[in-house]
């Protein structure tokens, strides 16, 4: 076991993008850090690398977090190499390429919010067993990567996409109160358009291009502008803040 001086947080999907920055910067700030991925180990070990250079500690866990026996495994394994979880970012999140509703079938929306909501749902459940006072835990913090989609919609993109970000919003909500005495606190970053290669997955890899003359800003983000906020809120500078969103957007 890495010794417990540090934080340790888990950040799903840490591999690339979004994640991986907040990987990054969260070893800057001395937490451990379980990088986890689903099929790209390849990446996953690169961040580690990267992290091992600058003298941070960090382990890659391969987890699909639409599968709950694979989740519970990881945390099984980051209990065994880096201790205790005092924070938990759920970033993994998947999106399939860009259509209307009426084109939409049950297994592609039934895939999406198995990922983007169950596997969130559960990746806090196993956070809450060792984290909660209640469970004999000392407390930490969730943090969930919703999307300003959830309140935009995306419509003839992603309705399903942004549906799944919804309930993501909902949950940041109703766990912030169930937990709020537990020493747990849980909010959530809702990122705008983010120069990462999920636009790829929605089959238009310069949708940022396309679309950043629509953001006031008149520019897409950047990952480690998410992960600043992500930052802030797992920290103790938080340490009064529950239930909240904030929105990393550009003003759109
Ligand atoms: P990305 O570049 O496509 O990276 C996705 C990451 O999630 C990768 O590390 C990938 O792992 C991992 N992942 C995918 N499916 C997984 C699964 N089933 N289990 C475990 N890990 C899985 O995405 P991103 O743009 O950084 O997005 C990160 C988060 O921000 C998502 O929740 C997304 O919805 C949200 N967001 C993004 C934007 C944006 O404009 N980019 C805007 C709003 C919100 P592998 O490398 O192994 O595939």
């Amino acid at each position: 076991m890495i010794k417990a001086d540090y934080p340790v947080a888990i950040i799903t999907g840490a591999s690339r993008g979004i994640g991986a920055a907040i990987a990054l910067l969260l070893a800057r700030r001395k937490y451990k850090i379980c990088i986890n991925y689903n099929k790209n180990q390849l990446a996953a070990q690169d961040i580690v690398q990267q992290i091992e250079k600058i003298g941070g500690a960090a382990i890659a866990v391969q987890a699909d977090v639409a599968d709950e026996e694979q989740i519970v495994r990881m945390f099984s394994v980051v209990d065994q190499k880096l201790g205790q979880i005092n924070a938990l970012v759920n970033n993994a999140g998947i999106l399939f390429p860009q259509t209307s509703v009426e084109h939409l079938t049950a297994a592609r929306v039934n895939q999406i919010l198995q990922t983007n909501v169950t596997g969130t749902i559960i990746c806090c459940r196993e956070a809450i067993k060792r984290m909660a006072y209640k469970n004999g835990g000392i407390g930490g913090s969730i943090v969930n990567i919703s999307s300003r989609a959830a309140v935009l919609g995306s419509p003839h993109e992603y309705v399903d996409y942004a549906a799944s970000k919804g309930a993501i919003d909902t949950i940041t909500t109703g766990l912030a109160l169930e937990l709020a005495d537990q020493g747990i606190r849980v909010n959530a970053v809702r990122p705008g358009i983010i120069y990462t290669e999920m636009h790829a997955s929605g089959g238009e890899a310069n949708r940022v291009e396309r679309l950043k003359s629509k953001i006031p800003m008149q520019r897409g983000g950047y990952p480690n502008e998410v992960a600043e906020a992500v930052y802030w809120l797992l920290s103790e500078k938080a340490s009064f803040t529950t239930g909240t969103f904030i929105d990393v957007a550009g003003g759109r």
